[in-house]
């Protein structure tokens, strides 16, 4: 998942760009790039592969030389940006934050016009440069803005800057935030809540979805108001928000306690897992679950085994999956006396592909744990994402919830995937007695679609679940 952060202030703002776009680094990004402007130099542009190495490593011989008071500087999953584009809007440097579904007929539509593209190896375009291509086709960066906006089929949120200002723009539907804050000497745009605040700005408002502003030192101007209908993504808090970042008002932290909460008393109704000695979360983002449900529950929450992260950094996160399970297991160390001869109720933020949970529990029992309960902390996983990057459920065969329907019923099971998604349902006990088996789960509850979206606290109709339940 990218990010991107952008400040326009009366001062430099370097260090303040290097370290709010730092702050960006969720899982899986693969390059970073950081572009300022200063009326003597004019744009200065660094953008390297962070796919092994934390942004701030790469960056830090960078930050000293870079100078000015206007930058954007983004984290990326697969294309080198920002660019820095030259054509009849004037020079401007752009980043964006999304995924392009109809990339094939927007290139069509570029080429036809006598526009050329750079190739990327593997014969790709670089998303970004069709954005700005797109941008280009109009009178004003504005305009252009709104323009790729509803050519887009996908969701995309930019930012653009030129020498003098910086263009924000949220996708139609906000499935990302995008938040401005604000200090003495300028402006912030952020994806992240505290990235802008550790730099010792202020909350100052939330983009609407669709909405476009122009961002000086001096204020924030209104180029285009929301129109599109918000249905920002409900995984920013099960799952990829950092806990201390808010979104549309609702605390990512909070909402997870919530969400434990809620589980701890489902479980009381049907009577399960009314005797275990410890209720855990699988770190990072299963602790706070866990600490709700505790709370709730009157059990005593505990860290059976801890991530050792002082050399693996959770930016740190290798492309195959093959490296991804041996990472995860090699960070796992147990502490011995809460696992032996234990009964234990572990919550994960989700359950994906299960393999990565699979070798946890399997690590559990081989340390003497006597039961293994788990709780995802939502409904299962049954789509793709179709409106970011987030490779989570990038192939749907891939996911436990699919893959368990087929051992099930085959094909015609996709037919019934809501029934699946509902243990009140005969498929949903079928389907949650089957991943129990196959994992050696002590027992397994996903969290409701009610329950992830009350914890959220925001109208359904505002989230996009469409992992969970296939409506857009
Ligand atoms: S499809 Fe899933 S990951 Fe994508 S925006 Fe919607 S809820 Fe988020």
């Amino acid at each position: 998942m990218g990010g991107f952060f952008g400040i326009a202030s009366k001062r430099q703002c370097n260090y303040d760009l290097y370290y709010g776009v730092d702050y960006h680094s969720h899982l899986g990004t693969r390059r970073g790039g950081m572009v300022m402007y200063d009326r003597e130099l004019g744009f200065q542009r660094q953008i390297h592969n962070i796919e092994n190495s934390p942004f701030r490593t790469k960056f830090e011989k960078d930050v000293d030389e870079m100078r000015g008071n206007l930058g954007i500087a983004c984290i990326s999953d697969f294309e080198p940006q920002p660019l820095l584009i030259r054509s009849h809007l004037g020079n401007f440097a752009i980043c964006t934050v999304g995924r392009i579904n109809n990339q094939e007929s927007l290139v069509e539509l570029i080429l036809n016009k006598n526009h050329h593209f750079l190739e990327l190896s593997g014969g790709n375009i670089n998303p970004t440069e069709l954005v700005a291509s797109i941008i280009n086709e109009k009178n004003t960066i504005a305009e252009g803005i709104e323009y790729a906006q509803k050519m887009v089929n996908g969701s995309m949120s930019i930012l653009v800057m030129t020498s003098e200002c910086i263009y924000a723009a949220r996708d139609f539907y906000g499935r990302l935030p995008v938040l401005i804050g604000q200090n003495d000497d300028g402006y912030s745009v952020s994806m992240e809540s505290f990235a802008y605040q550790k730099a010792g700005f202020e909350d100052f408002r939330d983009l609407g979805p669709g909405e476009i502003v122009r961002i000086t030192p001096e204020g924030v101007e209104q180029m285009k108001a929301p129109e599109g209908k918000l249905r920002i993504c409900a995984f920013l808090w099960t799952y990829y928000g950092y806990p201390n970042s808010h979104y549309e008002g609702s605390t990512v932290e909070t909402m997870r306690y919530k969400s434990g909460e809620i589980m701890a008393d489902y479980d009381k109704v049907e009577g399960i897992a009314q005797d275990i000695d410890f209720v855990a979360g699988v770190p990072d983002s299963g602790t706070p679950n866990a600490i709700g449900y505790a709370n709730r529950s009157g059990k005593p929450f505990a860290r059976p085994f801890i991530k050792y992260t002082p050399t693996w950094a959770r930016s740190f996160m290798p492309t195959s999956q093959k490296q991804r399970n041996l990472v995860a297991n090699k960070k796992q160390i147990p502490i011995k006396v809460l696992i032996e001869n234990k009964k234990l109720l572990f919550i994960d933020d989700s359950i994906v592909r299960g393999t990565q949970l699979r070798e946890t529990v399997d690590f559990l029992y081989n340390n003497g744990a006597k039961e293994v309960h788990i709780r995802s902390a939502c409904p299962p996983i049954m789509y793709g994402c179709k409106y970011h990057n987030f490779s989570r459920s990038r192939n749907e065969m891939e996911l436990i919830g699919r893959r368990i329907v087929m051992d099930l019923e085959g094909e015609k099971g996709m037919n019934y995937l809501d029934q699946y998604s509902d243990h009140s349902t005969d498929r949903g006990k079928a389907f949650v007695e089957a991943i129990e088996k196959q994992m050696g789960f002590s027992s397994l509850r996903f969290q409701s679609l009610w329950g992830v979206t009350s914890s959220i606290g925001l109208d359904p109709e505002c989230l996009c679940t469409y992992c969970w339940t296939g409506k857009e």
